[in-house]
């Protein structure tokens, strides 16, 4: 299917791998120009040496950390009027509520909360005059079933999703969408770095406790970056007008509940 966004300019955050890579491979494939960004440089310019290499897109790239005032100035400077922005940041630590002073969640707010409605609150209203804009917030199945150890994601992503019910019908007249796509378990460093404390924890080897994981899946698998980049580039599409404020689970059916 044509997406109808070649020519468009995204960008996209935090995508240097896993799911924010998945999300601009998908538009890179749909023809649209990126600028793409991640705090570490080198692992930028290999992911957007091999989108360039595997789709032929313009792919620019800004390393900087997106949770910082110069980071969303310098990624703005190098993307000052996209038509899609994809927000994401890495997820705050797992742990105990008990032990979680202000300064932890403000850190947890400032990247999963405040980061993404500040870029939507600079971008917006371009996206507004030119009648065309898709924001996309990749958040986590937490937003619809907490998890226990994950306090700091399910209070944060829940605060940008009330955030975002409000805004997303305000803007939908002037073909602008915001939705977020909810992550199950995805395979990316992140979730292995999960299991791999879930091994140690439990002293079981890493093959196993993967397996353990996945068996808990109906799917019986992990989710793909490219399954979930896929759906990303639905919600950027052309075809997608119609659709925003929504919370797409991607989770390969781990959500038990029929809404
Ligand atoms: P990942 O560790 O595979 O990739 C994270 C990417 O974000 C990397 O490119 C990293 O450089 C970049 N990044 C992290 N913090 C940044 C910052 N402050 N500024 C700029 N770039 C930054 O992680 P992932 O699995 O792709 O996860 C992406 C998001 O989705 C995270 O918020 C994560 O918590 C959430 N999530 C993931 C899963 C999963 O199963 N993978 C499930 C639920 C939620």
């Amino acid at each position: 299917m044509d997406l109808g966004i070649a020519g468009k300019k995204a960008l996209v955050c935090a995508a240097s791998k896993g799911l924010g890579k998945g999300c601009a491979l998908a538009l890179a494939e749909d023809g649209v120009e990126l600028v793409i960004l991640a705090r570490g440089k080198e692992t930028l310019e290999a992911a957007a040496a091999e989108i360039r290499a595997k789709t032929g897109a313009k792919v620019a790239t800004v390393a900087c950390d997106i949770t910082t005032p110069e980071g969303r100035k310098a990624a703005l400077a190098a993307c000052p009027e996209p038509d899609i922005l994809v927000n994401n940041a890495g997820g705050p630590p797992p742990g105990d509520f008990r032990e979680w002073e202000r300064e932890a969640w403000i850190k947890a707010l400032d990247a999963n909360m405040l980061t993404p409605i500040e870029l939507i609150r600079r971008t917006i209203d371009g996206m507004i005059r030119r009648r065309f804009g898709r924001i996309v917030n990749i958040t986590s199945s937490a937003v619809k079933a907490p998890i226990d150890i994950l306090g700091l994601s399910n209070g944060a992503r829940s605060g940008l999703t009330g955030f975002v019910a409000g805004l997303a019908r305000k803007t939908v007249k002037h073909n602008v969408t915001i939705n977020n796509l909810l992550p199950g378990a995805m395979d990316t460093d992140r979730l292995n770095s999960t299991i791999a404390a879930m091994a140690k924890n439990r002293n079981l080897t890493l093959e196993a406790a993967r397996a353990e994981r996945a068996a808990a899946i109906p799917a019986g698998r992990f989710g793909t970056i490219n399954e979930f980049g896929a759906a990303c580039a639905f919600l950027c599409s052309q075809q997608a007008s119609y659709v925003t404020g929504q919370n797409f689970l991607i989770d390969g059916g781990a959500y038990p509940g029929t809404f």
